[in-house]
Parts: structure tokens; sequence; C-alpha cells
């Protein structure tokens, strides 16, 4: 393991002065095999597998769950041991990433207008700082990133072409999920016994919105609130659904809402954040076009 920058660097310039090509993966911790999906991928495609762990301050807004954010550092290791990773960056405090006197922070004011932007204010500027450091501090040779935070993985792409920080590649790795369809996430384990029955309600809800889109491609413009309809009517069958958040239907390009579907044509993704109980579960699907186009890689 590695807990300081300057190391981490040294590492990074060794195996780069020997023409080795290293596979990225950032990550808040308390892995599943979601993660490690990724990480299997970065290591099949590259000499070495890098992967960190850091619950990044910056990206929590006031009164989420920073503070109880699953925190299992041993365990983790014990799993990146189990696939072979070579090395895990976990920065060893939060001023090692985030001087007290810094200035500068990434801000991509579009993304606030979308709405994972608009119903978590801070995500979006943390999210894009926290990338844009590390990938600055690992210069890795490709970078890996889960289709489940698709807002993330469509911003992190567009911030490498602004940026001008394409030395890395950034590959999107479908959402590995459980064998009744909910995405699998660390934020699960806050779920009661009875919550986690019930909270597939969110996939099979999304599923209905695509199929129904892909079903109908020949009528090239559905309507979004038809399909919005039919997916909000779905979750709205599950008792423990206690508030949809939102259900978007956005262009796989920027994230903007589109007002039709042609999924053969365009695509599109139907993505949606609910609360089962009191736990915030966010998913989406890729329709038609947009699947091949996010994970052609
Ligand atoms: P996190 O630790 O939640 O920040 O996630 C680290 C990386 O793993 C992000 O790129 C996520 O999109 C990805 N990831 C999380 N859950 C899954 C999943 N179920 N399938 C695939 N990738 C995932």
């Amino acid at each position: 393991m590695i807990r300081s920058i300057e190391e981490m660097r040294a590492f990074q310039k060794e195996h780069y002065l020997n023409k080795k090509t290293t596979g990225f993966v950032p990550t808040m911790g308390a892995l599943h095999t979601g993660h490690l999906s990724l990480m299997k991928q970065a290591k099949q495609e590259n000499d070495l597998g890098i992967a960190s762990i850091f619950v990044n301050p910056t990206q929590f807004s006031p009164g989420e769950d920073y503070d109880r954010y699953p925190r299992q550092v041993e365990e983790d290791m014990k799993l990146l041991k189990s696939i072979d990773m070579d090395i895990l960056f976990h920065p060893s405090n939060i001023e090692e990433i985030y001087n007290p006197n810094r200035l500068c922070h990434i801000e991509p004011k579009a993304f606030n207008e979308i709405y994972e932007g608009k119903i978590r204010p801070e995500f979006i500027r943390g999210v894009a700082t926290i990338v844009c450091k590390l990938l600055n501090i690992i210069l890795p040779t490709q970078s890996y990133f889960g289709q489940k935070d698709i807002s993330q993985c469509i911003l992190i792409r567009q911030m490498i072409q602004d940026l001008n920080m394409d030395y890395t590649k950034i590959k999107i790795i479908e959402t590995l999920r459980a064998e009744d369809g909910l995405a699998l996430s660390s934020r699960n384990v806050y779920l009661t016994k009875e919550e986690r029955m019930k909270a597939d309600i969110l996939y099979k809800a999304l599923m209905k919105g695509k199929l129904f889109c892909e079903k109908n491609s020949l009528r090239k413009e559905i309507p979004v609130e038809e399909v919005k309809e039919m997916i909000e009517k779905e979750l709205l069958t599950e008792k423990l659904v206690s508030k949809i958040e939102y259900i978007s239907i956005a262009s796989h390009q920027n994230m903007k809402e589109v007002t039709k579907v042609d999924a053969k044509n365009q695509g599109a993704v139907i993505s949606s954040a609910i609360r089962v109980g009191n736990v915030r579960l966010i998913d989406n699907l890729l329709v038609g076009k947009a699947h091949d186009d996010i994970l052609r890689n």
C-alpha cells in the first residue's frame, strides 16, 4: 500500500521509464464485485493494476453520509490481493490530497443543471476535482469507471478532453448486478433485510422503460413523458419506495434531458434516484445506440 503522493509518483516514474502500462481504478473503498470487475479488466489490459481508496469529503453535501460511509481497508486489501492488484494508493489523510490553502477546483458548470448535480450540489465539482487530482498524481495509461455512475463517466470523459488530460484513456465498464438486478453498491449495506428484498424495483422499473423504447424503436420519436410515466407507475407499486428523486431520460453525449427517444439512431440514458426507506439508490440503463456508444471502449 502506498500512502503518500511522493511515493506514488516515484513508483509510477520507475514503471513509466520501463515503458510499463498502468490501469487505474479510483474508488471510495468498501469494495464489492462491481469494483473488482473494473480492476480485473484494468489488470488484464495493462502491465500493472493500480487501485485507489479515498473517501472524498468534497463530493458529499452537508447532511449526506460522509461520516458513516463504510470504511474497511483491511478487508478491501484482502480482496485486492485475491485478484492480484499490484498497488493500492490509500492517502494517509485528507491533507495529503487537499492543501488547506488551496485555491483551485474543477467547476463543470453545465453539469450542475443535470439531475445528479441539482440534487447534490457538491457532488459534480467534488468528483471532477478528485478524479483530476488522482489522474494527475498517478498518470495512468488507462482509467476505469463504472456505468453505474453514468453522469460521472460522461463528465470525466469531457474533462479529459477539455483539460488536455489525454495521457489517459477512459474505459467505461458495464454495471455489475445482484441476481435480482439490484446494482451492486457500497451503500447497499444501509438497506434493512426487508428493504433489500424490495430494492430490485428500481432495476425492474428502468428495464420496463428501456424495453418499451427498444420495442418501439420503429416509432422513432417516443415522447419521454410516456416512458417516465411508465417507470413512475412501476416504482409506485412498491410501498417501501419512500421518494422518487428523479426519473431522467437524457442524451448519452452530455446528460442533457431529451424530449423524445429515438433508440435506434440517437439512443438515451434512462436513470433514476429513489429512496427505499431512508436509503438513496441510483441506477441507469442505456437504451439502443447509447449502449454501444458508451460501452464500446
Ligand atoms: P465508488 O467506490 O462507489 O466511488 O466506485 C468506484 C468505481 O466503481 C466507480 O467508477 C463506480 O462507477 C464503479 N462501480 C461501483 N459500483 C459498480 C457496479 N455495480 N458495477 C460496475 N462498476 C461499479
